[in-house]
C-alpha cells in the first residue's frame, strides 16, 4: 500500500465487546441483586464501572469510535424490547412497579409468572430472549438505556456510536404472543414500529450522536421478496427523516446476499460488512453490486467469534479492495466481540508461544487499530507488527501441535467403507433384537442423572488437591452404583452409568483428547449470567487413552441389563468448541469422528452392547443460508458416521439430539444410520415422530415423553397419551420410551416419579398391544 492512501482517514471502531468484565464482575453483582446482597444502586454503579472500562480499553487498544448500548444486564435483545416498550402484558405491572425487578422478571420468570422464551442467536451460542408480538401490541419509544449509555461515553471523550437493534431484525427475531394465532407474522407490525424507532433515533442524536447503528444481522439469512421490500420500506422511512443522525446498517455473520442490493439503495449513510467466515463472498457481491460509491462502509475483517490472530497481510489485501468500492472505509472485528473471551494475556497456563496465536476481546481490538492504521499511514508504520504477525502465524502453521503425521496419514486414508456400517439395517435390527432380547417399547434415559452438589463438590476437590485420583473415583464409582441400583428398581431396560464424573459433555473429552487447549479466564456469555469456557481445538486431534471405558465397564459390572456406552459426538464437539481456522471444518471433523471411533471400538471390545453417540448439536450449526447446507450436512453425517461404523452389526448405535426443529434436517438424521435415535418431542406433542414417518424413515425412534427442562412430573396418563401419538406414527416394533434428554439439571426425587410414569406407561401398552 502506498502513502496515497494516507488521504482517506480511516479508523477503527467495534460492534460491542465482552460484558462481564476481567473476573466476571457483572454476573457477581447481578447474581448478588437477585439474592439481596447487592443493592440497585450497587449493581448500576458495577455495570457504569464495566462500560467505562470497556470503552477504556478500547480506546488504549487505539480504537477510535466505541459502540453504546450494546451492554447489558442480560441481553440486548430483551433491552430492545424495553427500548420499544413491547413488555409483554404479563409482565407488565412488575415493569411498572420496578423497571429493574420487572426486566428481570422477562429474562427469568418469577413464581408466577413465565419468562420470554429463550433462544439460540443465529449459528452463535449467545441466547436472546424472544420478543413476543401480536396484533394488539403497542410500542412507546423508551431511549432511556441507549441516550445514558451514549452520554457516559461522550462525557469521557470517546466518540461513540449507539448501536441498536435494527427494526426488521427485531421484529424477524420475535414471535406471536402467547393467545396469539400462530401464523402471526410479527413483521406485519413494521409501520407501528418505525415511529417508535425514528423517536429512538431522535433521541440519541439529541444527545449527541453523530452516527447511529441498526444491526440487521437477520438479513444475512434467506429472506422472501416481502421480508426485503419490508427491510427496503424500512430504511426508506428513516433515511428520509429530517434532522436525523447519520445512519449505518450492520450485517453480520453471513453475506447479505439479495438484501446487499437493497441496503446499497436506501437513502442510509454506511453499511457494516463482515467479510470473515461463510461471509466472505460479501467482497464480490459488494463490487458486483457497484460498491458504495460515497458511503461508509466498516469492514469486518477480523474474525469476531473465532479466538485465533487475524492474518493481517490478507487483511489487508481485502481492505485494499474495499477502499476502491467505497466512499470511506473504517475497520472492524466482523460482530459483536461478545462472542469471544476478555483477554489472552490472562492465560499464563498456556505455553506463550501458544498464547501467541491467540486473539480474544482485547488483542482483536488492537489489530483492528494496526490496519486502520495501516490504511492512514501506510504499512511501513505497523512493519514491525506485520513481521510479528507473520512469525506467529508461521509459528503456528509449522507447529506439531496443528500437524501430526499420524493424524493426518490417518485421516488421508478413510474410505467410504469406513464411514459405512458393515451391514444394512434389516441384518443389524436382527442380529440386536437376538442379542439384547429387549421388550416391545423398550426403556431408557439418555445419559446423564442428576448432577448433585456433592458430585460437583468432589470435582472441585480433584481440581483443589483436597483429594487424590483414587479418592476422586470412590465417590464417582459410589455414585455409578447408586444410579445402577435405581435404574434396576424403576424397571428401565436399557441402562446408563450417569455421567457422574463429566463437568460437560464437550470439556470432559477435550480434556482427555490430544489437540485441544483449555483456557482458565476465556469465558463467554451464553446467557444472562451463565457464561461458558468452550475449549479450544487447536491441533490435529488424537485419542492417547480410552476415556470413558473404565467407567463403562465398572457400570456393567453391576448389572445384567445393557448399560449404554455415552459419548458426545464430533460435530457437537466442534459446535460447542472453538474451532480452528486453518482447514476446512470438514478436516477437523474427521478428526474428531476417527478418535471417537477409537473409542467406539474399545467400548464394544469392553463389552458394550450399546453404544449412544449424542449430537445436539448437529442442527444448530446449520449453515444460516440454504445454499451451504448440503455441504455442511454432508462432512457432518459423514463424522458421525465416522465415528460409529467401526462396530460389529449387532453392536447397536444410538444417538440423540434436542432443542431442535428437526425439520430442516430429517434427511441429515436418516444418513447417519443410526439404530435407535431419541429426540426431543414432549413439547411439540410428539411432532418429530410423524415428520420422521412422513420421511419413511426405517429405524428405531424414541421421541420424548417427559419435557426435562421443567421441574414438572408427567403422569402415567400423560405419557401414554404421548406414546400412543408416538405409535400413531411409529410401529411398536420401533418405539422406545424415553425422556427429551439428560437428566443432569433435575433433582432426584422429580427423576424417580418421572421415572415411574414412564416404566408404568411402557407397560401398560405393551398389555394392551400383547392383548
Ligand atoms: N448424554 C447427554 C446427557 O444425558 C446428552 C446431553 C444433551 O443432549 N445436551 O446429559
Ligand atoms: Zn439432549
Amino acid at each position: 500500500m502506498t502513502a496515497k492512501s494516507a488521504a482517506v482517514a480511516t479508523r477503527a471502531t467495534a460492534h460491542g465487546y465482552p460484558r462481564q468484565g476481567r473476573n466476571r464482575e457483572l454476573k457477581k453483582a447481578i447474581e448478588g441483586y437477585w439474592k439481596g446482597t447487592v443493592t440497585s444502586a450497587a449493581l448500576r454503579a458495577t455495570a457504569a464501572d464495566l462500560r467505562r472500562e470497556n470503552w477504556a480499553q478500547l480506546a488504549e487498544a487505539g480504537v477510535q469510535e466505541v459502540p453504546t448500548g450494546d451492554f447489558s444486564l442480560y441481553d440486548h435483545v430483551l433491552d430492545t424490547t424495553v427500548a420499544v416498550g413491547a413488555i409483554p402484558e404479563r409482565h407488565r405491572a412488575a415493569v411498572d412497579a420496578d423497571p429493574l425487578d420487572g426486566y428481570f422478571a422477562m429474562a427469568r420468570g418469577t413464581q408466577d409468572v413465565a419468562p420470554l422464551e429463550m433462544t439460540k442467536w443465529f449459528d452463535t451460542n449467545y441466547h436472546y430472549l424472544v420478543p413476543e408480538l401480536g396484533p394488539d401490541t403497542a410500542f412507546t419509544a423508551d431511549p432511556g438505556k441507549q441516550v445514558g449509555e451514549l452520554r457516559e461515553a461522550l462525557a469521557l471523550g470517546h466518540a461513540a456510536r449507539p448501536v441498536l437493534v435494527g427494526p426488521v431484525s427485531y421484529l424477524l427475531l420475535a414471535k406471536p404472543a402467547p393467545g396469539v394465532a400462530a401464523d402471526f407474522q410479527p413483521l406485519t407490525l413494521l409501520d407501528r414500529l418505525l415511529p417508535v424507532y425514528a423517536e429512538l433515533i431522535a433521541a440519541l442524536r439529541a444527545a449527541g450522536a453523530e452516527w447511529v447503528q441498526l444491526d440487521e444481522p437477520a438479513l444475512v439469512q434467506d429472506r422472501t421478496p416481502a421480508e426485503l421490500n419490508a427491510a427496503a420500506r424500512a430504511y426508506r422511512e428513516l433515511g428520509a427523516l429530517t434532522g436525523r443522525p447519520k445512519l449505518l446498517v450492520a450485517s453480520y455473520f453471513d453475506r447479505l446476499g439479495e438484501a446487499l442490493p437493497v441496503l446499497a439503495k436506501a437513502p442510509i449513510d454506511g453499511l457494516a460488512l463482515d467479510f470473515t467466515g461463510p461471509a466472505a463472498g460479501n467482497l464480490d457481491d459488494l463490487a458486483a453490486a457497484g460498491g458504495l460509491p460515497g458511503k461508509r462502509l466498516i469492514a469486518g475483517v477480523i474474525d469476531g467469534r473465532n479466538i485465533w490472530i487475524n492474518n493481517l497481510e490478507a487483511s489487508l489485501a481485502t481492505l485494499a479492495t474495499l477502499l476502491g468500492l467505497a466512499g470511506h472505509v473504517d475497520v472492524a472485528p466482523s460482530c459483536s466481540l461478545l462472542h469471544v473471551p476478555l483477554d489472552a494475556t490472562a492465560e499464563r497456563d498456556l505455553a506463550p508461544q501458544i498464547a501467541r496465536w491467540l486473539a480474544f476481546a482485547r488483542q482483536k481490538a488492537t489489530e483492528t487499530a494496526l490496519l486502520a492504521r495501516a490504511l492512514r499511514e501506510g504499512t511501513g508504520a505497523i512493519a514491525s507488527d506485520l513481521a510479528a504477525n507473520r512469525a506467529d502465524l508461521a509459528s503456528r502453521a509449522n507447529s506439531p501441535i496443528t500437524h501430526d503425521p499420524a493424524v493426518r496419514a490417518r485421516t488421508a486414508a478413510v474410505t467410504g467403507d469406513d464411514a459405512r456400517r458393515s451391514q444394512p439395517y434389516a441384518v443389524r435390527t436382527e442380529a440386536q433384537r437376538a442379542r439384547l432380547g429387549l421388550p416391545l417399547l423398550p426403556t431408557t434415559t439418555i445419559g446423564s442423572f442428576p448432577q448433585t452438589t456433592e458430585l460437583r463438590l468432589a470435582r472441585a476437590d480433584l481440581t483443589a488437591g483436597r483429594i487424590d485420583r483414587t479418592a476422586y473415583r470412590g465417590r464417582i464409582e459410589a455414585e455409578v452404583r447408586e444410579v445402577i441400583a435405581f435404574q434396576e428398581k424403576a424397571g428401565l431396560d436399557v441402562l446408563v452409568h450417569g455421567e457422574p464424573e463429566r463437568n460437560d459433555m464437550v470439556q470432559y473429552f477435550a480434556e482427555q483428547l490430544t489437540g485441544y487447549l483449555a483456557t482458565r479466564h476465556g469465558w463467554v456469555q451464553s446467557y444472562g449470567t451463565r457464561y461458558v469456557r468452550p475449549p479450544v481445538l487447536a491441533g490435529d486431534i488424537s485419542r492417547p487413552h480410552p476415556m470413558t471405558v473404565d467407567w463403562f465397564r465398572y457400570a456393567q459390572s453391576l448389572t445384567d441389563r445393557p448399560v449404554k456406552g455415552m459419548l458426545t459426538g464430533p460435530v457437537t464437539m466442534l459446535a460447542w468448541s472453538f474451532v480452528r481456522d486453518d482447514q476446512p471444518l470438514a478436516e477437523t471433523a474427521r478428526q474428531v469422528a476417527l478418535a471417537l471411533r477409537d473409542e467406539v471400538t474399545d467400548l464394544e471390545a469392553a463389552g458394550a452392547a450399546v453404544i449412544q453417540v449424542d449430537e445436539p448439536a448437529l442442527r444448530e450449526t446449520l449453515p444460516l443460508r440454504a445454499a451451504g447446507r448440503p455441504a455442511y450436512l454432508a462432512w457432518a453425517t459423514e463424522a458421525f458416521r465416522l465415528a460409529t461404523s467401526g462396530v460389529r452389526a449387532d453392536t447397536q448405535i444410538h444417538t440423540h439430539m434436542c432443542y431442535a426443529e428437526f425439520g430442516a434436517i430429517m434427511t441429515a438424521i436418516d444418513e447417519l444410520d443410526a439404530d435407535v435415535i431419541s429426540l426431543e418431542a414432549t413439547r411439540s406433542h410428539m411432532q418429530v415422530a410423524g415428520e420422521l414417518a412422513g420421511t419413511g424413515y426405517p429405524r428405531e425412534v424414541g421421541p420424548g415423553v417427559w419435557d426435562i427442562h421443567s421441574p414438572r412430573v408427567p403422569s402415567t396418563d400423560e405419557a401414554v397419551e404421548l406414546l400412543r401419538a408416538g405409535l400413531a406414527a411409529i410401529p411398536a416394533e420401533r418405539l422406545w420410551v424415553n425422556p427429551d434428554c439428560g437428566l443432569k439439571t433435575r433433582g432426584w426425587s422429580e427423576t424417580r416419579a418421572s421415572l415411574d410414569s414412564l416404566v408404568g406407561a411402557a407397560r401398560r401398552l405393551r398389555e394392551e398391544l400383547a392383548g
